[in-house]
């Protein structure tokens, strides 16, 4: 290890799921979209004059805020787009979180807040999630601390909060901020985005990797009132102004415009998640309600690390986290209707062979 690295370089990263080239894998452990992006989006890319890349991209990514403020209702000043939600979280930490202040999450959620945390010094402070993998709202509540994350449906639970339950917590936390993570939000539940002018604690991050079906282009954002926004654009231009690029302000403005498609493929990956979720559960596997694009489930007194493996070996790439009180689960991805018929029958077939 070089003498030259300072602390932060030494810390623990964030591990993301394996992304192998050694075969062709059914690959449904990165909570990907199996349907590709919109094809009007694909139509822009390939018909523009890339020429403009010479250029810097437009530091106010005015296509795509303009879009993502129409598409919600909002205005456009209350919304800020960033290269992933990955970054725009990571920002939030650095715009609303100082050294002495602590945030407060669950002990299974979206496993990159610790991350954050440690990077930048803020005092994290972990709440358990209750026997049946339910936030428990009134112990988040009861921390005395600057801010609280809640994963909108949480991952890799999958369990959503109803639109009501978060309100009674942005009134309950009125004097902390409260960001809302809606990576999964559009697989059939209400976003909270509708609060923000009602509430100046709330801060909505969403992504366009899982719904808008965009992981490669790396486009997140966060929609909240103009003082929050503005923290954010603060921390953007002391980190790099263009984090965006050209490509992603225009290509994902396109997206986003393409509602049709959206719907339709959204629609889509919820019923097939309904469908295998029956598939398997009538079969005697077991777990949450999920209302995100991928499942999360155990079979009874089988170890999860074994079914994991025994996927893997039949070309079947799911998570699997490892960490205590979930070591018997696995995070199943919804892929197409074809990968998810296979998926299905191996995931029995792994059962069968050890009960006969
Ligand atoms: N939040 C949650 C809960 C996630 O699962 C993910 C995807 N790993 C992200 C944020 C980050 O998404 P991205 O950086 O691709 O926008």
């Amino acid at each position: 290890m070089s003498k030259f690295l300072g602390t932060r370089a030494k810390q623990e990263p964030y591990v993301y799921g394996e992304q192998p080239k050694d075969k062709k894998y059914i690959k449904i452990n990165t909570n990907e979209n199996p349907y590709g992006p919109s094809p009007k989006a694909m139509e822009l890319l390939k018909n523009t004059d890339w020429d403009r890349l010479k250029l810097y991209s437009d530091p106010q990514s005015t296509e795509i805020t303009n879009a993502l403020a129409q598409f919600y209702g909002v205005d456009r000043d209350k919304v800020y787009v960033g290269n992933s939600s990955d970054e725009v979280l990571s920002f939030a930490w650095l715009a609303f979180f100082d050294r002495v202040d602590k945030v407060v999450y669950p002990d299974i959620t979206y496993s990159f807040y610790t991350v954050f945390s440690k990077l930048y010094d803020v005092e994290e402070c972990i709440v358990p999630l209750k026997e049946d993998f339910t936030m428990d709202l009134d112990k988040m509540s009861s921390i005395d601390a600057k801010g609280i994350v809640i994963t909108n449906p949480n991952a890799p639970t999958g369990i959503a909060l109803t639109l009501e339950e978060i309100e009674a917590f942005l009134i309950k936390n009125s004097e902390k901020l409260v960001i809302v993570d809606e990576a999964y939000i559009d697989f059939g539940n209400e976003s909270a985005v509708k609060l923000i002018d009602k509430y100046d604690n709330l801060l909505v991050v969403q992504t366009f990797s899982k719904s808008r079906s965009l992981a490669g282009l790396r486009v997140g954002f966060a929609i909240g009132n103009v003082e929050l926004i503005n923290g954010l654009k603060v921390i953007k231009d002391q980190f790099n102004p263009y984090t965006l690029d050209a490509i992603s302000n225009l290509v994902g403005a396109e997206a986003v415009k393409d509602r049709e498609y959206f719907d339709y493929t959204r629609n889509k990956i919820v019923a097939t998640r309904e469908w295998v979720k029956k598939e398997l559960y009538d079969f005697g596997y077991m777990g949450t309600d999920s209302k995100t694009n991928f499942l999360f489930v155990k079979y009874p007194n089988i170890s999860g690390k074994y079914i994991f493996e025994e996927l893997r070996k039949k070309g079947i790439l799911v998570r699997y986290f490892g960490k205590a009180k979930i070591e018997d689960y696995m995070r199943v991805t919804i892929g197409t209707d074809e990968e998810m018929k296979i998926v299905v029958e191996a995931m029995k077939e792994i059962i069968n062979l050890i009960r006969n």
